[in-house]
């Protein structure tokens, strides 16, 4: 993958992580439960590497699926600063340009992700 695919993807990562953010701040706030009332607070403050830390020791389960999706930006995000964007997290072949054109935050090649649904 050349340089300007990997800041296209970086950039809808960027985009989709910050939207997700915003979406998942105003689920707490909407939250009757004090405890995720205050966990904004607390993640407002935050900086964004603190962000899964924070949200890991207090999420409660109707909010998993948002936080899921934010570890897994995240984790895309790291590996385009650590040069191992692309490649699949098993067995380390790059991943096809149309599974990440799909979803950027993509983690397998197709072999290992048929593998695991099988
Ligand atoms: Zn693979």
């Amino acid at each position: 993958m050349n340089e300007n695919q990997t800041l296209i993807f970086k950039r809808k990562l960027e985009l989709e992580l910050d939207s997700l953010r915003n979406a998942f701040l105003s689920e707490l706030k909407r939250s009757n439960n004090v405890f995720m009332a205050s966990l904004v607070d607390r993640l407002e403050a935050a900086s964004p590497t603190e962000w899964l830390d924070l949200a890991a020791d207090s999420i409660s389960p109707e909010h998993l699926p948002r936080y899921h999706r934010l570890v897994e930006l995240e984790a895309a995000l790291c590996q385009i600063d650590i040069g191992q964007f692309g490649f699949c997290c098993d067995c380390e072949q790059e991943i096809d340009l149309d599974s990440l054109q799909h979803d950027p935050a993509t983690q397998r090649c197709i072999s290992c992700r048929t593998k695991k649904a099988s």
